[in-house]
């Protein structure tokens, strides 16, 4: 089941790559520093990660506002659902919104179905 995790924590892991990859980048550039162009080509590279994370937490903030809050049935704690068919962000319990898809496996394919 590790293999899914909910999709807001997932994205939010992905955000706090692009800041790691931004700062590794511009670290990298300090290795350039006899030549000031291939430095200053690696601190804007690295600031343009930095900004993509910006962007994708205010994303994450736009998606928050369309979730919906539940009460897990297995861990009892409050979590978000996004889309049909999310995981709980505490368990990992799969939780749909949909009562046709309750009992059915946990696929994330029903949630392209949906975004259409
Ligand atoms: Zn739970």
């Amino acid at each position: 089941m590790a293999k899914y995790s909910s999709k807001i924590n997932k994205i939010r892991t992905f955000a706090l790559s692009l800041i790691f990859i931004g700062i590794i980048v511009m670290y990298a550039g300090i290795f350039f520093k006899s030549s000031p162009l291939v430095m200053t080509i690696f601190m804007v590279l690295g600031l343009l990660f930095i900004i993509a994370s910006t962007v994708v937490y205010f994303w994450i903030g736009m998606l928050s506002t369309k979730t919906v809050q539940v009460i897990c049935p297995n861990c009892g704690k409050q979590t978000k659902i996004l889309g049909r068919v999310d995981m709980c962000m505490y368990c990992n319990e799969p939780l749909t919104l949909d009562p046709n898809l309750e009992g059915r496996d946990f696929d994330e394919k029903y949630n392209r179905k949906a975004n259409k």
